[in-house]
């Protein structure tokens, strides 16, 4: 990481302006509520691991599931993200935005036999503990669930820079999946398939919750005949019962107003050696010697995040 560093401090002579980034990263907060201690990890993390190799940083907002939505929340989050001195790059997305983009790799989908129309409930399928691998609907339903087709056998492999060799048997333990939800929304998985593809992302870092979710997302870039990102799956932040800390009463909003603390802390959260930011003066001098620190090598790994790492 430091020769990285070093090598962004050196190089005066600027990109051609042809050359796409060899690197571009994002966050993608869900407008749930303020930007919390946990969101700040990912956040930090993932500009980190981005500036410091010179990438792009983007900021995507994640409000696909209208149900869930905090009004205002979005506009909270990136206020939070400026205080802490994350600026991005380019024109923050959302994806409420972008249903025809969706729709366009639904419809595709669709076409080619990929994916099907679903009127199974919960009860239908819960002789099978939820998975479907075949509809049992007994009724149709006023609207169908759209899901993606897993053949039985299938297993998604990947490598994460941090958790090493993941493999997940899909077809399984996941079977097929839902893409649109029957109330309509867009499923996050295939929200952020899309989109990460449209934005040119090579590199997806953020927290080990999503770790769970990465093969089905590989799984339908190749049904799409999408790129697949290099993926880094971040520490989670756990409150002292062990509990993921953004569904806790203790994930509190970040003091804004005195951002120091919160970062120091997020860099302890991501193993990072405490002495090499200390005394900083200020939010840019604290993040232009974090950047010039940050070590990748020092993501602490949680095996309880990782069920399935084979190595
Ligand atoms: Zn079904």
């Amino acid at each position: 990481m430091k020769i990285w560093a070093t090598v962004l401090e050196c190089n005066v002579m600027p990109l051609p302006t042809s050359t796409p980034p060899p690197y571009r990263g994002r966050f993608a907060p869900s407008p749930t509520g303020p930007l919390h201690f946990g969101s700040l990890v990912a956040a930090l993390g993932s500009w980190l691991h981005a500036r410091a190799r010179g990438g792009e940083w983007l900021v995507r907002i994640e409000d696909v599931d209208r149900t869930r939505e905090v009004h205002g929340a979005a506009e909270l989050q990136l206020e939070a993200l400026r205080r802490f001195g994350l600026e991005w790059d380019g024109e923050v997305i959302r994806q409420s935005d972008r249903a025809a983009a969706y729709q366009a790799a639904l419809d595709d989908l669709l076409a080619r036999g990929l994916a099907f129309a679903c009127h199974c409930s919960r009860t239908d399928l819960e002789p099978t503990g939820g998975i479907h691998h075949a509809c049992v609907a007994t009724a149709a339903r006023e609207q169908a669930a759209i899901r993606l087709r897993v053949p039985n056998e299938r297993v998604i492999a990947f490598e994460d820079a941090v958790h090493g060799h993941i493999a997940q048997p899909l077809g399984r333990e996941v079977g097929d999946f839902v893409i649109k939800r029957a109330d309509g929304c867009w499923a996050y998985q295939l929200a952020v398939v899309v989109d990460d593809a449209a934005q040119g992302i090579t590199d997806v870092v953020r927290g080990a919750d999503l770790l769970d979710s990465t093969p089905r997302q590989l799984f339908l870039q190749q049904q799409l005949g999408l790129p697949t990102p290099r993926y880094t799956h971040l520490p989670l932040v756990m409150d002292d019962e062990g509990r993921k800390l953004s569904k806790s009463l203790a994930a509190l909003p970040l003091d804004t107003d005195d951002p120091l603390p919160a970062l120091m802390a997020a860099w302890g959260a991501l193993g990072q050696d405490m002495a090499t930011v200390a005394g900083s003066t200020g939010v840019n001098d604290w993040l232009s010697r974090a950047l010039l620190q940050f070590d990748e090598s020092r993501l602490p790994r949680d095996p309880q995040t990782s069920p399935h790492r084979t190595t």
